[in-house]
């Protein structure tokens, strides 16, 4: 292989299940084709076909059914190999490799990094691609929002979203679900003075009115209007009221009120 940069990954991102969004990564000179989870088989099989593509590997975040409900269909009918994370390998239909926090994989040339990101799950990865400055976030961070904590707890989810802003600010972000809408409408209640936030809440409601897509995002706008990755905000530790608190803190009283928003 050549040294230097290696090729331009095509993205096809399409819409699955109630909200859910799958992912197909594909380097037509290497045959390398990924899909970041299997939440769904015909829609990925669709997009397979239509591109003529033959599925090599399934990225898999985290054990929930919206995320590996295909992993066994598209197993068998592609032979693919199934990569998932190391504390969720008993509950990952398929799975051949494990994946942990700080692996760095190599497929077909393509360098990948697991970064864990528990809180919605224990064992919850994203996967960054470095040389194509993208992150697959799955149900940790969303646009706007941050996945609901189901075993982990504040403290925890506020530490993996902080792995994933100390990436390079234009990092592309994919995430799991197109929650945009009602995220933005929640995120206006803890931050209301954010003008950048109010000017990108606006904007979503537009986008959505025509069903199109939100994501991806970026690290960098997200920094700037996600609540979730603002708990050191000045602003918004005064409009909560917390304002000797710790960030932890700030973040999961966030988090508890958007649970009951
Ligand atoms: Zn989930
Ligand atoms: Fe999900």
């Amino acid at each position: 292989m050549s040294e230097g940069k290696p090729a331009r990954l095509k993205t096809f991102q399409f819409p699955c299940r109630e909200d859910n969004y799958g992912v197909v990564l594909h380097d037509p000179e290497s045959g390398l084709a990924i899909s970041i989870d299997a939440p769904e088989e015909e829609p990925i099989i669709d997009v397979l076909e239509a591109k003529r593509i033959k599925l090599t590997h399934i990225l898999t975040t985290h054990h929930h059914g919206d995320h590996v409900a295909a992993n066994e269909s598209l197993k068998a009918a592609y032979g693919c190999e199934i990569i998932g994370p190391a504390d969720e390998r008993d509950r990952i239909p398929g799975i051949d490799r494990v994946a942990g926090h700080g692996d760095s994989l190599e497929l077909n040339g393509h360098r990948i990094e697991v970064i864990g990101t528990p809180g919605h799950t224990l064992g919850h990865v994203a996967y960054y691609f470095p040389d194509q400055g993208m992150v697959f976030a799955a149900d940790s961070l969303f646009a706007l929002g941050c996945g609901r904590i189901f075993e982990g707890d504040g403290p925890m989810m506020h530490m993996a979203l902080q792995r994933l802003a100390a990436l390079p600010d234009a990092t592309k972000v994919y995430a799991g679900h197109e929650y945009t809408l009602a995220n933005a409408r929640f995120a206006v209640t803890i931050d209301p003075e954010n003008d950048a936030l109010l000017a990108r809440a606006k904007e979503i409601e537009l986008l959505r009115d025509e069903g199109t897509p939100t994501l991806p995002t970026t690290i960098e706008l997200e920094k700037k209007t996600n609540p979730f990755l603002r708990a050191a905000d000045p602003a918004i530790r005064e409009h909560l009221g917390m304002t000797g608190a710790t960030d932890a803190e700030v973040f999961t009283e966030i988090r508890a009120r958007k649970d009951r928003f």
